[in-house]
């Protein structure tokens, strides 16, 4: 039976971009190279909001914003429709200076999304002078239980999941994509929607047109406590500390222009290691759990392509989400599959076509 999407590539940006879709009565296949949800998607940290949201432009903060919106209802609806917990929690983050304290409160004041709190950083036993900025909205949630529950759904709806699938070429005769040439034979559907995160640029080929989207990759830490020795994410500069419910604590992470290399390095282990120890002396005697890396699709200005390829009618890319993809993954599928079926969206979308540069 044949598809009417085939979506390429299975990470947050294809499930969510699927389970949208299935809501709305298509028929969906996922093709993906490796193991559902392995990749930055499995990576990243969780936090539903930019590190420091005055940093970015109006683009990102209306994704963000409107994702970390969605977010709540979401993780209760897939919790409640797979068993799954993705451990959706408003546990609040704490900004440490040093950082641009006018423009933060200003830029605060400005959006309700965040209301506004200075503390006195020395009250949470944390090395940081001078005062504090506290964001109690700030949510968060477990990437790899939220992908589990997400494969789940998607596959309770109807939705088909061909693993160990790489797509190797796009088929385009007059105008449209005709089929996909993959390690696993051809395959055809009447509409393609590629999701495939850092790779989108290398699987569009010469459909790419000025696309500009590469891998960055992010080293991360992992510990457990017997309590969680936090109560709120912890940001300092590029520096987070991730508290879970269950004593786990994620430390991260780097920003390296390295390429498809996805190794984790020594260099970055310890100089992750040292600066959250300085932040939380406790972490000196915690062994490591985990190190890892993954490749985040970063895009100029950390803003996304969303929408129809601007030449070929059956082909749509949701991609480049760069360091935010987990916070923008419901906001993006709502925005891609609102413009399929022409219902009306939520904001001004135009932005996110300007990546294909036509
Ligand atoms: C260390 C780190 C920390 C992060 N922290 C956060 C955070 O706290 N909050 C936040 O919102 N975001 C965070 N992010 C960013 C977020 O994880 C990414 O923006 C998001 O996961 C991108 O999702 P994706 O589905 O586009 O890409 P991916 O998850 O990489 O999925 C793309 C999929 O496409 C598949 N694929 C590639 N090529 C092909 C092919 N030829 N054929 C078939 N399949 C193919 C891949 O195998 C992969 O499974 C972080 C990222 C990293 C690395």
């Amino acid at each position: 039976m044949n598809s009417d999407f085939l979506i390429i590539g299975g990470g947050i940006a294809g499930l969510s971009t699927a389970q949208r879709l299935q809501q709305q009565g298509a028929l969906v296949t996922i093709l993906e190279r490796g193991e559902i949800g392995q990749e930055a998607s499995w990576a990243g940290g969780g936090i539903l909001s930019p590190l420091c949201p005055w940093n970015y432009p109006d683009e990102v903060t209306r994704l963000t914003t409107r994702g970390a919106k969605l977010f709540s209802a979401w993780a209760k609806e897939l919790h409640a429709v797979t068993g799954i917990n993705p451990e959706y929690e408003t546990s609040g983050m704490l900004v440490l200076p040093p950082f641009d304290a006018m423009a933060a409160v200003q830029w605060c004041a400005a959006h309700s999304a965040y209301s506004v709190h200075q503390v006195h950083a020395p009250d949470y036993n944390l090395l940081a002078q001078g005062d504090a900025l506290y964001l109690p909205e700030v949510a968060q949630v477990r990437n790899p239980r939220l992908l589990r529950a997400l494969r789940q759904h998607v596959e309770s709806l109807g939705g088909r999941i061909t693993e160990q699938c790489a797509v190797s070429d796009i088929v385009v005769e007059n105008g449209r994509v005709q089929a996909l040439t993959t390690s696993s034979g051809k395959f055809i559907a009447q509409n393609y929607i590629v999701t495939a995160g850092a790779w989108s640029t290398e699987v569009l080929g010469q459909n790419a047109l000025r696309l500009d989207i590469k891998p960055m990759r992010g080293q991360m830490l992992l510990f457990k406590f017997e309590v969680p020795p936090l109560r709120h994410i912890v940001l300092q500069d590029d520096l987070y500390l991730i508290p879970r419910r269950d004593g786990y604590l994620l430390v991260g992470s780097t920003l390296e222009d390295v390429g498809f290399d996805q190794r984790t390095t020594s260099e970055a282990r310890d100089m992750l290691w040292q600066r959250a120890q300085k932040l939380l002396p406790s972490l000196r005697d915690m062994p490591l759990v985990q190190h890892w890396a993954g490749l985040r699709p970063a895009s100029p200005l950390n803003i996304p392509t969303i929408g129809r390829h601007p030449q070929l009618d059956n082909l749509y890319l949701n991609s480049g989400h760069f360091r935010y993809g987990v916070t923008m993954a419901p906001a993006s599928a709502e925005i891609l599959v609102n413009e399929i079926t022409g219902a009306q969206q939520p904001f001004d979308v135009t932005p996110y076509q300007a990546g294909w540069g036509a």
